[in-house]
């Protein structure tokens, strides 16, 4: 039977480019974003069948209960958790506005702890279940015009330590993958060449290079409460 994976945000940019990847290699995947249309689009790109498309705003606790609920009976138990939903909202903390700020943390942080939550109900029954949560360079290093950003995902750090911690004992693994730039809607405005000048590297990160070290930790038996940065050497220049 194949492996059941569930991507958060994999409709589009590293979320589908993970969902492609997996399917690619033999699991299951469970498609979710708030579009159900473009969810449907990226399982529609998938090698093989039987794939899912949901539609769940993650930072709301009763969606992300039911569509939980709803893929494992229909699926079975999760064996992997990929929480790449994520949205930014940049500007200095002056400018921002405070229901900005609760909009960025709910799906950002809360959005990640609540589908950790529900997925666990399913992973407890396999004793074998990997978690990778989507963090970002500026969570380690910061960034002006991030704070709010920053702290969610510096949170999703600290989330991902503890959260490893609980579960180590039912052999599930929690770690956290931080990216620098990568090529998707998210970073579309900004300045490309711009960026590239900070990235050792010399190029932006494509979706699929983060799809790669997905698997790599989803797949690694012995790893877990990591935190890994995948960002061409941009942490070396910041
Ligand atoms: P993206 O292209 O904008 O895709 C974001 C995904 O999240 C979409 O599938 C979107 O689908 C989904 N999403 C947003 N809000 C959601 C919600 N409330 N509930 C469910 N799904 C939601 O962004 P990306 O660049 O792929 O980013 C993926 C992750 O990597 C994010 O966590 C981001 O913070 C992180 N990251 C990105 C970069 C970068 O340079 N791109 C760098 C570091 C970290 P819908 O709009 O249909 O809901």
């Amino acid at each position: 039977m194949s492996r059941l994976v569930v991507v958060c945000g994999g409709s589009r940019g590293v979320g589908r480019a993970v969902s492609r990847l997996l399917a690619q290699r033999g699991c299951r995947v469970a498609v979710v974003s708030r579009d159900k249309d473009k969810a449907q689009d990226t399982v529609d790109s998938l090698h093989g069948g039987e794939h899912l498309a949901l539609s769940c705003d993650v930072s709301k606790e009763q969606e992300v209960k039911k569509t939980f609920e709803f893929i494992v009976q229909t699926c079975g138990n999760i064996w992997g958790l990929v929480n790449s939903a994520g949205i930014n909202r940049d500007g200095l903390l002056l400018r921002s506005r405070p229901q900005d700020m609760e909009e960025l943390l709910g799906v950002n942080l809360l959005g990640s702890m609540l589908t950790c939550r529900a997925a666990l109900r399913s992973m407890f029954h396999t004793r074998a279940a990997s978690i990778v949560n989507i963090g970002s360079v500026v969570g380690v290093k910061g960034n002006v015009g991030q704070c709010v950003y920053s702290a969610s995902k510096a949170g999703l750090e600290g989330f991902t330590r503890s959260l490893a911690k609980e579960v180590a004992s039912r052999n599930i693994r929690v770690n956290l993958l931080a990216p620098g730039f990568i090529r998707t809607d998210m970073t579309a405005g900004l300045r490309e060449e711009a960026l590239v000048r900070s990235v050792p590297l010399g190029r932006l990160g494509e979706p699929e290079d983060v799809a790669h070290a997905v698997l790599f930790l989803l797949e690694s038996p012995y790893i877990t409460g990591q935190v890994l940065l995948l960002d061409g050497g941009l942490q070396l220049a910041m």
